[in-house]
């Protein structure tokens, strides 16, 4: 079978993000809802959503649209159709009955509910439909989380749930994790039992929601928001639902009862409208004092609010074994949730799957952890688990880990998928280098460059493994949120702070070699980005020899937010990709102000597809809907190339002042319209500079070298002015743009 068309019922949240999925894969999408007026409502906000769902804007039209009541008929046409409608059983079962009688023989028919059994769902199904019917668990956002589950029964036909698996990894990009029909299935159902565990102990050990989230979040290998930010995020009161739930689902004598009992104060918190972020607020709410906004925590014993604190547990890499051997309250509360959510998790082997492995990849995929709870407990290693556990009677996966005492129990990596990923090849690869910024893997003939650092910023350490790994081909990528955001401002700003600016220009000079270096290095380099690729990050990509990006990607050359110039080849490059156009041959003034134009107002793009048009990535480089595939596309790319040769130096032949002066004018029209303030004035003309060349006239051609030079000499004048630091500061601080 083939799946050619899908018809997605339920145009709400879920429904509309699977419609856009399906639309960025390209597949007619038809989306049907009680009135063709919600659907269009729907395909609006598609069009309009942030993050963005579509990859390309301009295909929103190829989203059909329609009513349940006309237009139902579709569904005879369809070799797939989703249910995403409201949770509730006897609608879902009517639409069934209806989908069952249209349908054309052997299409797949498939549920997103994320708490009705399948067994459920299907008990009025004959039993030849049940074999089509499956539940496919998308989470939300769909474009950009990676998890799929795929809840099948004894009734399904396994070959059909195999295509679907294979259909939703390869042109949706999903990581599809088939499972049994348990309740919450296995994302839900660890990651609800983390955040329920993480919540009571807070309220047992009494610790402040901020010091909590602060623990249970980053040095943890969990998303910042913590438990009680996810919370708000998430809604309170939808998540008291999903919690009714599980209870009504699991036995009595389930585990998850103890941690899923009403607690009075959320109870309150939902009676009064604060149901997170969509209510008044939920733990924290932001207050307006004295005009000023203000963001507040609850009190977890007293529900008052006060002035949120900052705590900075100075943990920027994750480090279990420290975290849980700490000898205060935090050390406490991080072993008493990590030890929790691993017996639990391990208490369900094989009840839910005899795959432990499928239940880290589902936290990974599902909730952004680094780390699922198998994989915490191999890194806290399984002598030091088991001499600080207290007991773990009924536990057969733990009982049998006391006894094998084996700190190799994990074995293979990412096991739900055929993909060779960069997951499972690392630990067959050699590690040649690891420093506080990056690791050199060796595999095969190959290299392979991951970055380490928070949001993989960069540093002095980054780029040493970057240029001591160009002896041999060479694939960067990582297995982490982020390609790179680019060069890390703290590190930028302690030597600005201390007035050492010669060490900023070692960096920035080091910076540009090893780009120069991946460049032209005898052997090809390859980037593998898979979201934020910005700055620095960019810059790395864009002198590589090869890119294969996932299509979840923000890239761009944002520096000038922050007052600065790109000067590790941002320009430069940006330049050539744009005199390399039958414009600029016509016009010498084309090319440079093009990239003024894209580099001064910071530009991103959301995707590939958007990325092309200013030339932020090229027709030739690789766009990946699965980002498990970037690591054998990437090193398909190698074995294409293995007669590569280095390309050959550019040469810029610029204009010199006539852009400049063309530039300074657009910069005083801005200047002039109050949209830029001085220091943008200031930040645009050292861009101006760069752009046009410098002091030179079009028949005179500069080097990669002197584009560099003319990078650097920006780049210095700027950091150097307090108004730049200004900037870097606020960022810092607040992750917003100070506009000066
Ligand atoms: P939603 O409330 O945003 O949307 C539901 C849509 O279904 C609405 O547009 C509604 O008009 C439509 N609808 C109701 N009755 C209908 C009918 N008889 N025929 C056609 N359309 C009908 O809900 P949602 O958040 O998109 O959830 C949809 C499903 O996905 C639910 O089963 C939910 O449990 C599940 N789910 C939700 C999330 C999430 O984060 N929101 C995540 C995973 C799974």
């Amino acid at each position: 079978m083939k799946i050619n068309n899908v018809v997605v019922i339920g145009s709400g949240t879920m429904g509309s993000g699977i419609a856009a999925q399906l639309c960025n894969a390209n597949i007619p999408v038809t989306l049907l809802d009680l009135t063709t007026e919600i659907s269009e409502k729907a395909r609006e906000r598609i069009h309009k959503s942030r993050p963005p769902l579509l990859l390309d804007k301009s295909k929103i039209n190829q989203i059909n649209v329609g009513n349940i009541n006309e237009n139902f008929d579709l569904v005879k046409n369809a070799d797939w159709i989703v249910e995403a409608v409201v949770e509730r059983i006897d609608i879902k079962h009517n639409i069934y009955e209806k989908i069952f009688k249209h349908r054309k023989n052997g299409s797949i028919v498939s549920s997103n509910t994320s708490s009705i059994p399948l067994d459920i769902l299907a008990e009025k199904l004959s039993d030849d439909d049940k074999k089509d019917f499956c539940i496919t668990h998308f989470f939300n956002p769909v474009r950009y989380m990676g998890l799929l589950e795929i809840v099948k029964n004894k009734h399904n036909d396994l070959d059909k749930i195999n295509y679907l698996k294979e259909f939703c990894e390869e042109d949706l990009g999903k990581g599809a994790i088939i499972c049994n029909d348990t309740p919450g299935f296995l994302g839900n159902r660890i990651g609800v039992y983390a955040m329920q565990v993480a919540m009571t102990e807070a309220f047992r050990m009494k610790l402040s929601i901020e010091e909590a989230d602060a623990i249970f979040g980053r040095p943890m290998g969990i998303p910042k928001t913590g438990v009680f930010g996810l919370y708000d995020l998430i809604g309170i009161d939808l998540m008291a639902d999903v919690l009714k739930s599980f209870i009504k689902e699991l036995p009595e004598n389930d585990e998850f009862q103890i941690v899923a009992k009403e607690i009075p104060l959320v109870k309150k918190l939902i009676e009064t409208g604060y149901t997170g972020r969509k209510g008044k607020g939920g733990f924290y709410r932001m207050n307006k004092i004295e005009n000023k906004k203000v963001l507040e925590a609850i009190n977890l014993e007293t529900g008052e609010y006060s002035t949120a604190k900052k705590i900075d547990l100075k943990i920027d890499k994750v480090d279990l074994v420290s975290l849980v051997n700490r000898n205060d309250r935090y050390g406490e509360y991080a072993w008493s949730v990590i030890s929790k959510i691993i017996k639990y998790a391990s208490s369900l082997v094989p009840g839910i799957t005899d795959k432990f492995n499928d239940i880290d990849e589902a936290m990974r995929l599902g909730f952004n952890w680094v780390k699922g709870p198998f994989e915490m407990l191999k890194e806290i290693g399984v002598d030091n688990f088991f001499a600080k556990i207290e007991n773990f009677q009924n536990n057969k996966f733990l009982e049998n880990l006391s006894k094998s005492k084996d700190e190799n129990f994990y074995g293979e990596r990412q096991l739900y998928t055929n993909i060779e990923t960069l997951g499972k090849i690392k630990p067959r690869a050699t590690k040649l280098e690891k420093n506080d910024s990056a690791e050199i893997y060796r595999f095969k003939d190959f290299n392979i460059v991951e970055f380490t650092t928070k949001a993989n910023a960069l540093d002095y350490d980054s780029m040493d493994c970057l240029k001591k790994a160009t002896d041999k081909p060479l694939i960067i990528m990582n297995e982490s949120m982020q390609f790179s955001a680019g060069v890390n401002l703290t590190y930028t700003m302690n030597f600005a702070e201390k007035g050492d600016f010669k060490s900023i220009e070692k960096f920035v000079k080091y910076f540009q070699d090893t780009c120069k270096q991946l460049k032209y290095s005898n052997y090809p380099v390859i980037s593998a980005p898979s979201g934020l690729t910005l700055g620095g990050g960019f810059e790395v990509l864009v002198q590589s020899n090869f890119v294969a990006s996932h299509t979840n990607i923000v890239i761009g050359l944002v520096e000038t937010m922050v007052g600065l110039v790109p000067a590790g080849g941002g320009c430069k490059e940006m330049l050539a990709r744009w005199l390399d156009t039958e414009e600029a041959k016509k016009d010498p003034n084309f090319a440079p102000l093009k990239v003024f134009d894209i580099i001064g107002y910071a530009k991103t793009a959301t995707s590939p597809v958007e990325a092309e048009p200013l030339k932020y990535l090229r027709p030739e480089d690789k766009k990946i809907m699965n980002r498990n595939s970037l690591f054998e596309v990437s090193k398909k790319i190698l074995d294409d190339n293995n007669e590569f040769k280095a390309p050959s130096e550019i040469k810029f032949n610029l204009p010199g002042k006539e852009v400049k002066d063309k530039m300074i004018s657009a910069l005083e029209k801005l200047y002039n319209e109050k949209i830029i303030l001085d220091h943008g004035m200031e930040v645009g003309k050292e861009l101006a500079n760069v752009l046009s060349g410098g002091n030179t006239t079009i028949d005179k051609s500069l080097s990669e070298d002197d584009m560099y030079k003319l990078e650097l000499e920006s780049f210095m004048r700027l950091i150097e002015n307090n108004k730049t630091q200004d900037r870097i500061k606020h960022t810092l601080k607040t992750g917003k743009p100070l506009v000066n």
